[in-house]
């Protein structure tokens, strides 16, 4: 079966509503998706629903915000029960730092010579988890910035004057929470954080220490070179594979939906 196991909506900071996404998928020539928005479940019953009636299916999904030395790590969750009690305050407590967080990131905005507030910020549906990408948006509407890559490289990213850190679980806390929430915690995107070789091995050794059970190894711009050492990896320490295209829609305009045709086998119960 053809997948994407990566796809952020309008729950998150895509810009595609759930509903919408299952017969944008089927034209692009997939046959089952993952929805994996960030810290929340809210776009999974929406997509199900329309899929549903497309006679497709769609994973439960997440990609959780996590910490591993410091770091922002993404943790993915897949067959996940959404309704899941424990998963529920989890993403209700990262809900309530990133209220805070954009507050404070607001707050610099201003003292930086930038006029913009909350009532700028437009969200594509209620109940969108907000976050940076949605500030970022503001100021290009405001004509601050020609794009939101542009206001994370100087603005909004890690170490830039509006820059606000966020208090985030850690990362074998939330494994553990994928699995009391009956999921499959997978590591996102490994190649995004920069490690030197023996620091991946080191991470992904001890994310399977801790009961990951993949790793995602098909992702846009992951060369077959690449795809090739985590394989690898994953065959080392026991984990399957997955891929998705990280599908933002306008939010990351160069991820098209259909890029990422992961040919799921059997690989592991979802
Ligand atoms: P936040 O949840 O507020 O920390 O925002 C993080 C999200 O912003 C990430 O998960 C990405 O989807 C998005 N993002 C991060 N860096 C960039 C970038 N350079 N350009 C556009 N979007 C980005
Ligand atoms: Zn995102
Ligand atoms: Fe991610
Ligand atoms: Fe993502």
């Amino acid at each position: 079966m053809l997948a994407d196991l990566h796809i952020h909506t309008t729950a998150s900071d895509g810009s595609v509503l759930p509903r919408e996404l299952p017969a944008l998928a089927r034209s692009a020539g997939l046959e089952l998706i993952a929805i994996t928005d960030h810290d929340t479940v809210a776009g999974v019953e929406p997509a199900a629903a329309a899929a549903a009636s497309l006679g497709m299916r769609v994973i439960a999904g997440i990609e959780v915000s996590t910490d591993y030395r410091d770091m922002d790590i993404h943790l993915l969750g897949y067959g996940i029960d959404i309704h899941s009690q424990i998963l529920g305050e989890v993403t209700q407590w990262s809900v309530k730092e990133k209220q805070i967080r954009n507050g404070k990131i607001l707050q610099k905005l201003r003292e930086l010579g930038y006029d913009i507030s909350w009532e700028d910020v437009r969200l594509p549906q209620e109940g969108t988890v907000a976050g940076r990408p949605h500030i970022a948006q503001a100021l290009v509407d405001k004509g601050y910035a020609a794009s939101v890559s542009e206001v994370f490289q100087h603005l909004v990213g890690e170490g830039k004057p509006a820059y606000v850190p966020r208090q985030r679980i850690s990362l074998e806390r939330a494994i553990d929470v994928i699995r009391q929430a009956g999921g499959q915690p997978v590591l996102a995107h490994p190649l995004q954080y920069g490690f030197p070789e023996h620091e991946l091995e080191e991470f992904v050794a001890f994310a399977a220490g801790c009961g990951a059970v993949g790793l995602e190894t098909v992702y846009t711009g992951y060369t077959l070179s690449q795809q090739a050492e985590l394989r690898s990896l994953a065959d080392k320490y026991g984990l399957f594979i997955t891929g998705g295209s990280d599908f933002h829609g306008s939010c990351k305009p160069d991820i098209h939906l259909g890029s990422i045709k992961f040919e799921v086998e059997e690989l592991f119960d979802l």
